[in-house]
C-alpha cells in the first residue's frame, strides 16, 4: 500500500476494563456516558476528516480495549468510516481485544461488521504473570475466546505475548510460547515488558523487587527462545517483534514502516499525512467537545523536512526484517543512500550488524539484538 493514494485508518479507543500495572498507553476505565459522548466525537471527527482523494486499505481499531464496547459503537464506528471513505475490497480490518471482555455473539457480529482480523491480549498463560501485572483474565478465559473466535469465523488472528515479567522464568515463559503455537495462530507479537515511569509496575519494582524481574542472560535466552520456537512451528519473523504465516503479516504495522499515509482519529492519535505528522488532544473533555472541528483537536503539527524523512525511511524501515531499498531511497529523496549514510553503513557493514544483497540494506541477526544503537547513528546531524 506504498502509494500516496492509498491510506489507512488508526481509530483509538482509551478505554479499558481496568488499567494493567505496566501500561503508560492512553488509556483507562469510564462510565457508558463518557463512552457514548466519545463514540458521537469520535463519528464527528471521522466524518469532519473525511477523504475523497486517497482509497483506505487498513483500519486498525485499537487502544484501549476497543472490545470493551458494546458491538453497536463498533458497527457505528465502522459504518461512519465506510460511508464517508472509499475502502479498498481486500481491506484489512483488525480489532484489538482483551480476553474477558468477548464472547461469541460480539465474535460474530465483528465479522458480520466486515472485521477480517483479530487480535488478542494474551501476553501470558501462567495466572501468577497475569496477576503480578495486573491483566484483568485469566489464561482460561484466553483460551475461550480463542475457540470462540475460530466459531464466529476468524481465520486471521494474532496473539500478544510479553517476555521479562515479574518472577517469569525461562520454564513459564517457554510455556506461555508453547500454548500460543499449539493454537496455530496466523500472527504472534512478542514484546519485552519495558517499566514505564509513572506506573504501578514501575514503582514496585523500584521499592527494592528489582530481584523479580529476570536478569540480562535470562531474558536474552527468551528473546532468543521466542525466535527459535516461532521460526520451527512455521512463523516468519518479518519485524523485529512480529512473527506471521506466510501471507498473513499486519498490513497495517507494515504501513507504519514503510512510509505510507495512515489517519489517526480518537483521543491522542497520530496521523502520517501527506509528509507531516499530526497529534490529536489527549485531553478528553477537550476532545468530547470539539471533534467536530478536527483542527481544533489537533495538539501539533510537525511537517517533516527531508532529514527526518531519510531518518524515518532508515530507522523505521530496518525494524523490517527485509530491510530498506537502496533505489528506493535513491528514487525518494534524489540522492544515492551512501552519500547520506555510507559511514555509519560502511561501519556496521564491517561489524557484521548490517547486510547488503542487492538492492537490499537490512540488519544482520546479531544486528536486530542491538537494533537500538544502530538506530540512534542514523539520526543526522543538523
Ligand atoms: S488492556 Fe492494554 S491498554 Fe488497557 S490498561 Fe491493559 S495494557 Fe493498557
Amino acid at each position: 500500500m506504498n502509494n500516496n493514494k492509498s491510506m489507512g485508518i488508526y481509530i483509538h479507543i482509551p478505554f479499558c476494563v481496568k488499567k494493567c500495572n505496566y501500561c503508560d498507553f492512553l488509556s483507562f476505565n469510564s462510565d457508558e456516558a463518557t463512552m457514548l459522548s466519545y463514540i458521537n466525537s469520535l463519528n464527528n471527527e471521522i466524518i469532519a476528516n473525511r477523504q475523497t482523494e486517497k482509497t483506505v486499505a487498513t483500519i486498525f481499531l485499537g487502544g484501549g480495549t476497543p472490545s470493551i464496547l458494546d458491538p453497536k459503537h463498533i458497527y457505528d464506528i465502522l459504518n461512519t468510516i465506510y460511508k464517508y471513505y472509499h475502502i479498498e475490497d481486500n481491506a484489512e480490518i483488525t480489532i484489538e481485544s482483551n480476553p474477558g471482555t468477548l464472547n461469541i455473539s460480539k465474535l460474530k457480529d465483528y465479522k458480520a461488521f466486515g472485521i477480517n482480523r483479530l487480535s488478542i491480549g494474551l501476553q501470558s498463560s501462567i495466572e501468577a504473570e497475569l496477576k503480578a501485572i495486573g491483566r484483568i483474565h485469566t489464561c482460561t478465559q484466553f483460551l475461550e475466546s480463542y475457540d470462540a473466535a475460530i466459531y464466529a469465523g476468524f481465520n486471521n488472528i494474532n496473539i500478544d505475548i510479553m517476555s521479562a515479567l515479574p518472577n517469569q522464568t525461562i520454564d513459564s515463559y517457554k510455556k506461555t510460547l508453547e500454548t500460543v503455537i499449539e493454537l496455530n495462530p496466523t500472527h504472534i507479537s512478542a514484546y519485552s515488558l519495558i517499566l514505564e515511569e509513572n506506573t504501578p509496575l514501575y514503582d514496585f519494582i523500584n521499592a527494592d523487587n528489582e530481584h523479580m524481574l529476570p536478569d540480562e542472560d535470562t531474558e536474552r535466552e527468551m528473546y532468543y527462545m521466542t525466535d527459535r520456537l516461532l521460526k520451527q512451528s512455521g512463523f516468519h519473523r518479518y519485524e523485529i517483534s512480529n512473527y506471521a504465516k506466510d501471507g498473513f503479516e499486519c498490513r497495517h504495522n507494515l504501513s507504519y514502516w514503510e512510509d505510507a499515509d495512515y489517519l489517526g482519529m480518537g483521543l491522542g492519535a497520530s496521523s502520517y499525512m501527506d509528509g507531516a505528522r499530526y497529534k490529536n488532544t489527549s485531553c478528553l473533555e477537550k476532545y468530547i467537545n470539539h471533534s467536530s472541528n478536527p483542527k481544533d483537536i489537533i495538539e501539533n503539527v510537525t511537517p517533516l523536512s527531508v532529514k527526518d524523512k531519510q531518518e524515518e525511511f532508515m530507522i523505521l524501515g530496518l525494524r523490517k526484517i527485509k530491510g530498506v531499498s537502496i533505489s528506493q531511497f535513491e528514487k525518494l529523496f534524489s540522492k544515492n543512500i551512501y552519500s547520506v549514510y555510507g559511514d555509519v553503513i560502511e561501519k556496521y557493514i564491517s561489524m557484521d550488524l548490517l547486510s547488503i544483497n542487492d538492492d537490499t540494506l537490512s540488519l544482520t541477526s546479531k544486528g536486530i539484538d542491538v537494533s537500538n544503537t544502530i538506530f540512534t547513528d542514523f539520526l543526522l546531524e543538523d
